[in-house]
């Protein structure tokens, strides 16, 4: 970095740490509105537009960008959120739907954070600041929140009424945060997932299959390419799971013989765990998406879980700042926590459920058979009023 000199202070309304999904979601609502707003990234703009995560955007989701006349602009096309839930092989497909009946819609991770670039960088001259290092947050009872941070050019200085930090799990805002402010609630799974991009067909529906030899899914991430996840011991690394085992497990799982090997791009191991950091908020610094909480990869809903936190937190940032009326930050922790802990529920039942009814090893046959049972009365057609309500306990 360069000189150490402090610039002068520039003044925002808002500094927003981290430009993913929210980060991006947040400043393109706030400067649609003529809320001034500046975004620091620590990252550049090619890597963030590269990254693969999520695929689908649920009907929730959907409906806030249609609010903000966004949705046609950002993402693509009408999607049947469907679930091809295979037991030993056998599958029957079912859709998820918003509460009023109203789709999901597809557009992975990555088109949606290069769409909301070009809507905030490109089309509305939004103030984004890449490959920034050193960001500190001074956040003093009584003074004016103040951000520094480095670049190439030296120290800078932004002060703002607000600072909303959705620079994830490991970034610098909950950090900021004084010890025993923060309550930490986790709960450990006790199974990790090997998630795999691979160069494969998309199949027309999610899978989620359970078998005698552990869970495994395939969501689809883009034209050609799935992400493939297994069940896996915590203990497993890179050096187990060669991309010839990965293949011969994802085909003994789905029972299905005539799935071909295709090009693995990248793999990884996920501890299943499931985090809530309570309060998500501390003076003017507000905690956004992965920042605040973190749901096991099996419910597929981190980054629409984000989303959520960004509806809530723009329409109190936009009365706060147009009509003074602090109320919806007060309560900003509140309102996404009971979201969140709704959620949380259906996340560890879920996921209980389809491991305990996989490889029996785990928890016994005993348990494997009632899960079985579960899933079965959970999938059976005369009960589909039950799983679309039991999914909406945390999808909406
Ligand atoms: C492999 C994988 C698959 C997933 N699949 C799904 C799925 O199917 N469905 C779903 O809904 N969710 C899914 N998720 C979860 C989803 O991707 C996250 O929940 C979502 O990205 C959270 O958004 P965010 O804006 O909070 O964080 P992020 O998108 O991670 O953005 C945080 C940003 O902050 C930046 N940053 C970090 N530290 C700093 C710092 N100190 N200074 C400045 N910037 C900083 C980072 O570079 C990053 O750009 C998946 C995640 C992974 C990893």
């Amino acid at each position: 970095m360069g000189s150490n000199q402090e610039n002068i202070t520039e003044q925002t309304t808002v500094v927003i740490i981290g430009a993913g999904v929210s980060g991006l979601t947040l400043a393109t609502f706030l400067q649609k509105s003529g809320v001034a707003c500046v975004v620091l990234e620590r990252r550049d703009r090619a890597y963030i537009e590269m990254r693969q995560r999520a695929g689908v955007v649920d009907a929730r989701g959907v409906r806030m960008f249609e609010q903000w006349d966004l949705a046609d602009k950002l993402l693509f096309g009408l999607v049947a959120q469907t679930i091809d839930y295979r037991l030993n092989g056998a599958g029957r497909i079912f859709e998820i739907v918003g509460e009023d009946g109203s789709p999901s819609r597809f557009c992975t991770q990555q088109m949606l954070v290069g769409n909301l670039m070009k809507e905030f960088i490109d089309n509305m001259a939004g103030d984004v600041r890449f490959d920034i290092a050193d960001v500190t947050i001074h956040n003093e009872e009584g003074q004016h929140p103040k951000i520094t941070y480095s670049d190439a050019n030296g120290s800078h200085a932004l002060a703002c009424d607000y600072i909303a930090g959705c620079d994830s799990d490991r970034g610098v805002s909950r950090a900021s945060i004084p010890d025993g402010v923060l309550t930490k609630y986790s709960h450990e799974f006790g199974y990790a997932w090997l998630a795999a991009l691979v160069e494969a067909p998309v199949t027309s529906h999610a899978i989620m299959g359970v078998s005698d030899y552990g869970c495994v899914a395939q969501l689809p991430r883009g034209p050609h390419r799935s992400r493939y996840y297994l069940q896996c011991a915590l203990s497993d690394g890179p050096e187990d799971w060669s991309d010839q085992r990965i293949w011969d497990e994802i085909r003994l799982r789905l029972n299905d013989k005539t799935i071909q090997n295709a090009l693995v791009h990248d793999k990884f191991f996920v501890p299943l765990r499931s985090v809530v950091y309570a309060p998500i908020q501390y003076r003017n610094l507000f905690l956004v998406g992965d920042a605040a909480h973190l749901v096991p990869p099996t419910s597929a809903k981190g980054m629409n879980l984000a989303l959520y936190d960004v509806d809530i937190l723009s329409q109190a940032i936009l009365r706060a700042v147009q009509e003074d009326d602090t109320m919806g930050l007060e309560s900003y922790s509140d309102t996404v926590l009971t979201h969140i802990w709704n959620y949380q529920d259906f996340a560890v039942w879920i996921t209980d459920m389809m491991h305990d009814a996989g490889d029996p090893t785990q928890r016994g046959t005993f348990r494997q058979m009632i899960a079985r049972a579960r899933l079965d009365n959970l999938f059976d057609s005369e009960t589909a009023a039950h799983l679309h309500s039991e999914y909406q306990r945390g999808m909406n």
